[in-house]
């Protein structure tokens, strides 16, 4: 049973493995403008006239705890996270 080769954990040498940045979208339609995404990611977002709007393009691993802590405060779900 010598499996050789593992993908995920077998690691050979190189690569430092960073989670896939992130990329937030807010819905402009549910977005209550609340603030607390602002309130809780400045960094990652800020009010416009009618809804709140990301920040940032992509959102590297420093900011991913910021970004998912943002989406799970929204009391409207207004922001969604996607994989780049
Ligand atoms: S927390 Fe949600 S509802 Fe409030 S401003 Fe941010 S995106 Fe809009």
């Amino acid at each position: 049973m010598a499996a050789s080769g593992g993908d995920l954990a077998g690691g050979s040498s190189d690569a430092t493995r960073e989670p896939n940045p992130l990329r937030a979208e807010v819905d402009p339609v549910v977005c209550a403008l609340s603030g607390y995404c602002v309130d809780t990611s400045p960094e990652l977002f800020e009010l416009g006239d009618d809804h709140a709007q990301p920040r940032v393009t992509e959102i590297g691993p420093e900011l991913r705890a910021a970004a998912l802590e943002a989406e799970a405060v929204c009391p409207t779900a207004a922001i969604r996270l996607f994989g780049v």
